[in-house]
């Protein structure tokens, strides 16, 4: 059995906001569309990729699939498109996907390939949880037409998957008129469309806010950063940028900075681009003496360059002395400006080792941390 799968993306995404379709705007450095494609080449069992683009967006979308899908030009209705690209189809089965969908998951792909092989048909659907009102105009307002209930009713999703055959019949039967998707034209003119379970995280990416909120927190990171520096006289202490009146000083070849090493490390961590060392080696003269301020705004631009900004942080100093309590708020001002995040995003604790080891010694201070990233829009 062999497979071909569809993705409509000729719409204009003019709800999103964007002056250009939503589709094509890279977000953590890919475009939704591209995730989109990159989730079905994984599942592996699709033999043809068809992509139905706008004429306006036709020779970009090229370039992005160019080795992976053929590209058609879709029509004035989502309709016309999904025809155009169906005129291609060569699969025994074929799966219609919006390429606004990209959080599509492998179990949904092949629940909807293995059902329209079986039946003819599947069409992804979740329960309504919300009670369900059609409405009317009252002069400016809005009044309930009909009660529409709860219980049996459902959402529709993508990817809907058809026996290639009966679809093209479908079609050709439809002629000019409008429908809302393929499994209503399958349902009136080729025959019944078979439930398959959808997914909640489905979500079609419609408006604004879809992408501020939701695409962030389902591309968030998360990474974790540890240093620790010994404590030595004639150095200055310096924490999270701020100079802390102390007999002693961290030692480094930097200017030991020990919270935003560790900060800077989690930072890198979340984003899978090694660690401090490998970036700005100590057998580096450049960085003798280095101000880390200056590293931390090198770091935050490889994040940048991975398609990532911090949202959060949060780091706990394991000091014995001298006592940072009163230091804390300046601390957090510092580092949350040169972080680009606001001080209720960043979470600075302070402890002793109650005098044990080489914390409790005062040989040294250590930091633990820990960066959330969220994904840019570039
Ligand atoms: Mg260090």
């Amino acid at each position: 059995m062999s497979v071909t799968l569809i993705l409509a993306c000729a719409g204009k995404g003019e709800r999103a906001g964007f002056d250009k379709n939503k589709l094509l705007v890279p977000v953590a450095g890919k475009t939704c569309l591209e995730r989109t494609i990159e989730t079905f080449i994984k599942n592996g069992r699709i033999d043809q990729f068809i992509v139905v683009a706008s004429k306006a967006d036709f020779d970009y979308v090229q370039k992005l699939c160019a080795n992976v899908a053929t590209v058609v030009e879709g029509g004035e209705t989502r309709t016309r498109s999904v025809m155009n690209g169906l005129e291609l189809a060569s699969g025994d089965v074929v799966l219609i996907h919006d390429g606004a969908r990209p959080f599509v998951t492998q179990r949904l792909i092949n629940d909807c390939i293995d059902t329209a092989s079986r039946y003819g048909s599947a069409l992804p659907v979740v329960p309504t949880r919300d009670t369900m009102v059609s409405s009317a105009s009252y002069g400016d307002e809005s009044v309930v037409r009909d009660y529409l209930g709860k219980g049996g009713l459902y959402q529709v999703q993508t990817p809907q998957g058809f026996n290639t055959t009966k679809l093209k019949d479908a079609y050709a039967r439809a002629g000019e008129k409008i429908y809302n998707d393929d499994g209503e034209v399958y349902k009136n003119h080729a025959g019944d469309v078979v439930l398959v379970e959808g997914d909640v995280d489905n979500l079609k990416l419609t408006y604004p806010e879809d992408f501020d909120r939701l695409y962030p927190i389902k591309l968030c990171r998360v990474g974790t950063g540890f240093d620790c520096h010994r404590l030595v006289d004639g150095r200055k202490l310096i924490l999270g940028g701020v100079e802390i009146p102390h007999a002693k000083g961290l030692l480094g070849h930097s200017d030991a900075d020990v919270l935003t090493h560790a900060v800077m490390d989690a930072v890198l961590s979340a984003v899978c681009e090694r660690d401090i060392g490998y970036h700005f080696p100590d057998t580096d003269e450049k960085y003798k003496g280095a101000d880390s301020m200056l590293l931390l705004k090198e770091v935050l631009a490889i994040a940048e360059r991975k398609g990532y900004k911090v949202a959060s942080v949060s780091a706990c100093i394991m000091a014995q002395k001298p006592k940072l309590l009163p230091h804390i708020p300046e601390i957090t001002k510092n580092l949350a400006s040169a972080l680009g995040i606001t001080v209720d995003a960043l979470g600075i604790s302070a402890t002793t080792l109650e005098g044990l080891g080489f914390v409790g010694r005062e040989e040294g201070i250590c930091v633990q941390s820990t960066a959330t990233l969220t994904a840019v829009d570039e």
